[in-house]
């Protein structure tokens, strides 16, 4: 049986629940987290992602705010009463994320950086563990072990896709590792369609598909403008596509819900 991994009193991810979280892949200005802030508020939705650090495969791309954007995201937790994820890469920067920070995500590029993975497992705050695009289910729960052996044991997988030689999409989202992550681990597990598929057209139909196979809930990356957004706008969501998805999966849920 999947555990609850607490988020704080009112809120948590795995059990029974559903768990859609959506944000920018990276804070570019107040201007932006404003606009996603008040849309994602009038959604309901609780958790909100967005990428201060950014590990981006040429050091010529935008590669986050760092700190301003951690403080970007915490003005907009406190005036919405969001929970955030965002991803560290230095275990230097833990300390200093702490204040601004809910759930520490743990990116595919550093899923076997053992030495990142070891401060996660000394803090008080779940991590989101995200598979490494080259990594095998069980690599992927050995890295989680990493963090539960020094003592943090409030850990969510994330399914984002792996690398193989089909290239009509920038992963391949390997969705069977839901049921399977559940069956061998306590943890939940959510699916990342956004850098599974690389495509927006295709987020809708991976996430219908992440549900009916058990995942514990999204992550998906939105943007008010993907056209301009500084990084990953192929697989953003504009405000009203991102409404239909949300529409639609909890409709699912409920025909879910009602049939069993
Ligand atoms: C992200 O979620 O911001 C991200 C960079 O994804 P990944 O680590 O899965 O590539
Ligand atoms: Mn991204």
């Amino acid at each position: 049986m999947t555990e609850k991994i607490k988020i704080d009193d009112g809120l948590s991810i795995g059990g029974e629940e559903f768990t859609i979280i959506a944000g920018p892949c990276a804070v570019e200005d107040e201007e932006q987290m404003e606009s996603i802030g008040r849309f994602l508020n009038r959604l309901e939705v609780k958790i909100i992602r967005g990428g201060a650090f950014k590990p981006r495969t040429s050091p010529k791309d935008f590669q986050g705010l760092g700190v301003d954007g951690l403080k970007i995201l915490y003005h907009i937790k406190k005036k919405y009463n969001f929970k955030v994820i965002s991803e560290i890469m230095d275990p230097r920067d833990i300390e200093e994320a702490y204040e601004y920070i809910d759930i520490y995500q743990i990116g595919s590029r550093n899923m076997q950086n053992y030495s990142l993975l070891k401060e996660m497992g000394k803090v008080d705050k779940p991590v989101l563990l995200k598979r490494g695009m080259s990594a095998t289910i069980d690599e992927w729960i050995k890295a989680s072990e990493y963090i539960r052996l020094k003592g943090n044991e409030r850990i969510i997988f994330c399914e984002r896709g792996i690398r193989t030689f089909e290239n009509y999409t920038r992963n391949t989202l390997d969705l069977i590792s839901v049921p399977i992550i559940r069956s061998e681990t306590k943890y939940p597990i959510l699916v990342d369609p956004s850098h599974g598929t690389g495509r927006r057209e295709l987020v809708l139909p991976a996430s219908k598909a992440a549900l009916a196979l058990g995942a514990h809930g999204l992550m998906i990356e939105i943007h008010p403008e993907p056209e301009k957004a500084l990084s990953d706008g192929a697989q953003s969501l504009n405000f009203s596509q991102f409404e239909i998805l949300f529409n639609e999966i909890n409709s699912m849920i409920k025909a879910l819900k009602a049939n069993m």
